[in-house]
């Protein structure tokens, strides 16, 4: 019989990268083919099986590695599935490999940009959003501030932002407030600008009043600062420092925050990356819904028929002013 051609070099696989099919392979069976079902203990039995075909199976770097490869190996759809238990064990695994931050990054940030948000975290998030609507639609006159917008003075822009940062504290229960600082940045070289930053460090929202940024106009200005509000909620969310329920979104925060993805890193994967990374989504998510909200309601009271206007029905259910 004649021995198979062994194929060149280049096509073998290596030992992590069997394994990690292997993983994959043994999770799928597990629930079959579903894997928004794999729980821990699935994740666990699957992995640790996989692991066990390795050379020094219980070496934290051997795991990490695998990990990696586990992540390599799946395609976005996959990914995007996966139970949050599944993807949580993932990143535990990823933690163990204690060296290499460079190998790790491009699986994290993948685990980050496909995570869904959690059920538990909807439940968490919409009443204290509601409420946020609700604080600002009453606390801030935005067609006070957008007819008067182009002859205010800069401290009465910044002591609406302030405004709107103390109202949206105030909904989630952060205290003190954050506290808003502004500062002067121009466009980077390829013409994108920042709007602002959130300091968790000193707990200071900082909003650039250079004239091609959110400052120009009040409704972008109020985005903004909702914008980076709802990254001072994330910050205390994750330091266990609101009144919230044990939620998989807490990890993933502080996984977000060591590997953020800036908005200055130019190529376009980047670009997507940063606006797909989970704490990008969530704040731009929240911003979208509260100044939608709070428009809507401004029209209501000033009788504007919702039928002329792009919001959709949907939106009139959430106002709290009807
Ligand atoms: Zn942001």
């Amino acid at each position: 019989m004649m021995a198979p051609p062994i194929p060149p070099r280049s096509l073998r696989l290596l030992p992590e990268e069997v394994a990690a099919r292997n993983f994959w392979e043994m999770a799928r069976e597990a629930v079959a083919g579903d894997v928004s079902r794999l729980s821990l203990r699935d994740f666990w039995e699957s992995f640790n099986d996989a692991c066990a075909a390795l050379p020094s199976p219980g070496n934290p770097a051997v795991r990490g590695i695998l990990a990696c490869r586990v992540v390599e190996a799946a395609d976005n759809d996959t990914l995007r599935a996966l139970s949050g238990d599944a993807r949580i064990g993932i990143l535990a695994e990823l933690d163990a490999a204690l060296h290499g931050w460079k190998l790790k990054e491009r699986p994290v940030v993948r685990l980050l940009t496909t995570a869904p948000f959690s059920p538990e975290y909807a439940a968490w998030l919409t009443p204290r959003v509601s409420k946020a609507a609700d604080l600002l639609a009453k606390g801030v006159d935005l067609a006070f501030q957008r007819r008067n917008w182009s002859c205010m003075k800069g401290e009465d822009k910044l002591a609406f932002a302030r405004r709107t940062a103390e109202l949206y504290a105030q909904a989630f229960g952060i205290n003190p407030p954050p506290t808003v600082e502004p500062f002067a940045e121009g466009p980077s070289p390829d013409g994108r600008i920042l709007s602002g930053q959130y300091d968790a460090r000193r707990n200071v929202i900082r909003l650039n009043t250079a004239a091609a940024s959110s400052w120009s106009d009040s409704d972008s200005l109020f985005y903004a600062a909702i914008h980076e509000c709802q990254h001072a909620v994330q910050y205390h969310l994750m330091d266990g420092r609101l009144d919230a329920p044990e939620l998989h979104e807490r990890t993933l925060l502080r996984w977000n925050d060591r590997f953020y993805v800036t908005w200055k890193d130019s190529t376009l994967g980047n670009a997507a990356e940063y606006q797909a990374q989970i704490m990008e989504r969530d704040a731009n998510f929240v911003a979208d819904t509260i100044v939608k909200t709070t428009i809507y309601c401004e029209m209501m009271r000033s009788g504007v028929k919702p039928g002329n206007t792009p919001l959709s029905a949907q939106r009139r259910k959430t106002c709290p002013h009807r």
